[in-house]
């Protein structure tokens, strides 16, 4: 045998279908598998054998093996069938290079079928087929059959096993927590599972074991991870789940550099491990701050592949004494109220007609613009703009040449409140980056945010909310700002310092998705006491809630922090696709089903019995 596959023989094969190789010549061998293709050539047909190891070619001959041929004649693609005989070099011309086995074919002696098969939905032997998603979701487990879900899941297979290798080596354990719990808020709708022993009283599946995992520090684990999974009820999208995984880690006697240094360590062996072929753009990883990255680039998760930074234009739209005097109402007005007017420079779009500006223009009033600004350089370098009979040419000059434009580009400006300009803008930059292709697809750039505001004023509930995880701690120099301005922590209002405090937060972006995010936590019960006043919990539902972890304070707890990765995002982002689905076996579709074993579904009448429950209809809607 040539490979390391041995270990792999049983009854059914002494190899696999990816095993053999022209030195194994002449030696007699027994493979079971799938039925990939089959050409009838009547005296000879020939079956490309399959398993998840690669596909072997068997072939069978009338004269040589007439039973073996009458049995081969009835197989059809996808019957499970054992071939057994000898391993012969190919003819000459007639090798197949890009397989792996492509040297050599078996001929038969003998072939038996195990499994008929129906035709299945849809080809599984074509790699290009573009299958209806529901139809693959619904018949998933052929599906995985094809060669792309196999490497993916192969791929995300090795890259949990990465993690958990660097993990053990670097003192961490292994800890599993339960998935019936009580509510830990991760800001999305608990899935409540309710009891039967306790009728009336429900469990909530963990949004994360982030309590636990606390807990588990008070407890002197000191190191823990796990891969853990996660249940969120909130709406789908690309990267979003019902249910999904994360490597979820805490560490104890921490302070935010030893737990960023230990996670860029992590994840550049696990990406060198598992891709070893994508390059990393910075190693170190870049750190911005929270300001910066909504400064540079209007997005707390930016994808630093490639450049196009918001450039500010307030600096050549005011007058001598300091207004705002560029001639354009829009932009003196957004100055004067204290807003921004900001740029991005899309390549090559300068001469572009019309109708693509004005798709532009609609996608930013989707992201929440009320219009958008332009100035299109020409190749020749002559300009265009609707704004430049207001801004005059000796200005427009000048802001072409602040943004940096080049001829035959095109420069988008937006002039709103800072945060619509901003999120505006990166949402801009975001899709012009994916449709002018400015990234490249192999490169890997991982980054830190960090310095994230630590709550942000909730106008409706008249409080403030976490903007992360309402456990992380302050930057200590604004320990003193968790204040409000009535001194009584349970009566905030949007004045108050607290309003300035700087979370211990970080988050690790990657190609412009956020890969996770961490914090060091507060571990002092005054203090978490105080934070939890100011996000509006009374005395007795943080007591209610969040008691474990109070009480456990007091019995002396360590300062601790920690992380979690969504290992989909990583999976999916290390094999290049964009929804996390492709990188899940069994996946919900967009409203949260499972149509391969029909799940949501309705329980049996004695399931609704035995739990006390009765359905009475959704509110607003008829009872059925
Ligand atoms: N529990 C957090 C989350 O799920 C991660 C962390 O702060 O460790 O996002």
């Amino acid at each position: 045998m040539t490979d390391s596959t041995t270990h792999l023989a049983t009854p059914y094969r002494t190899h696999t279908c990816g095993a053999l190789r022209d030195v194994d010549a002449g030696a007699n061998a027994r493979l079971s598998g799938w039925v990939h293709r089959r050409r009838d050539h009547g005296q000879l047909i020939f079956v490309d054998l399959r398993d998840r190891h690669g596909i072997t070619q068997v072939v069978i001959d009338a004269t040589d093996a007439p039973e073996a041929h009458a049995i081969a004649s009835r197989a059809r693609s996808e019957f499970v069938v054992t071939v057994s005989g000898t391993v012969a070099r190919r003819l000459p011309g007639t090798e197949n290079a890009k397989l792996p086995t492509g040297a050599i074919e078996l001929r038969a002696t003998d072939v038996v079928i195990l499994n008929e098969a129906k035709t299945p939905p849809f080809y599984i032997n074509d790699p290009d087929a573009s299958i209806d998603e529901t139809l693959r979701l619904r018949y998933r487990y052929l599906d995985i059959r094809r060669e792309a879900m196999q490497r993916r899941l192969l791929l995300r297979s090795r890259l949990v096993q990465a993690i958990r290798e660097v993990h053990h080596a670097s003192g961490f354990i292994e800890v599993e927590t339960p998935n019936l719990i009580k509510s830990t808020p991760e800001g999305a709708r608990d899935f409540i599972v309710p009891s039967r022993l306790q009728p009336g009283a429900v469990y909530a599946l963990p949004q994360s074991p982030q309590q636990l995992k606390q807990l588990l520090m008070v407890a002197g684990v000191d190191r823990y991870f796990q891969i853990a999974r996660c249940f969120r009820d909130e709406d789908l999208r690309g990267d979003r789940q019902p249910e999904f995984t994360q490597l979820d880690l805490e560490m104890s006697f921490v302070d935010e550099p030893t737990v960023m240094a230990f996670i860029e360590r992590m994840v550049l062996e696990v990406s060198r491990a598992v891709v070893p072929d994508r390059p990393i753009q910075s190693d170190p990883f870049p750190v911005y701050t929270f300001d910066d990255v909504m400064e540079r680039y209007g997005s707390d998760k930016p994808d630093l592949r490639f450049g196009m930074e918001l450039v500010d234009l307030a600096p050549e739209l005011s007058g001598p004494g300091g207004a705002p005097a560029s001639g354009f109402r829009v932009f003196d007005e957004a100055l004067a109220t204290g807003g921004r007017v900001k740029a991005i420079v899309a390549p090559g779009l300068g001469d572009v007609p019309r109708s693509r500006i004005d798709e532009l223009t609609e996608t930013a009033k989707r992201f929440g613009a009320k219009g958008l600004a332009y100035l299109a350089v020409g190749a020749d370098g002559s300009i265009k703009s609707p704004i430049a009979k207001f801004l005059g040419d000796a200005l427009v000059d000048r802001l072409v040449r602040r943004s940096g434009a080049n001829p035959g580009d095109l420069v988008l400006i937006l002039a709103d409140a800072a945060g619509v300009t901003h999120d505006v803008l990166g949402r801009l930059r975001a899709e012009l980056g994916t449709s002018l292709r400015l990234a490249d697809p192999a490169v890997l750039a991982y980054a830190w945010v960090h310095r994230f505001p630590m709550y942000q004023w909730d106008v409706e509930g008249g409080r403030w909310d976490a903007t992360h995880n309402p456990f992380s701690g302050v930057v200590a120099e604004d320990e003193a700002l968790l204040e409000t301005l009535s001194g009584d922590p349970s009566r905030p209002s949007p004045g108050d310092p607290a309003g300035r405090a700087r979370a211990l937060q970080y988050d690790l972006v990657l190609n412009g998705w956020e890969l996770g995010g961490g914090s060091i936590r507060i571990w002092r019960r005054d203090l978490l006491e105080r934070s939890f006043a100011l996000q509006g919990y009374t005395i007795d539902r943080m007591r209610n809630m969040f008691g474990a972890i109070l009480d456990a304070f007091e019995y002396g707890a360590p300062p601790h922090g920690g992380i979690a990765l969504g290992i989909d995002r990583w999976a999916a982002l290390l094999s290049h696709q964009v929804n996390i689905r492709e990188v899940m076996a069994f996946p919900k579709t967009q409203s949260g089903s499972d149509p391969m074993l029909d799940a949501p579904s309705e329980p049996d009448a004695n399931q609704y019995a035995e739990l006390g429950l009765r359905f009475v209809g959704v509110p607003g809607k008829p009872q059925p």
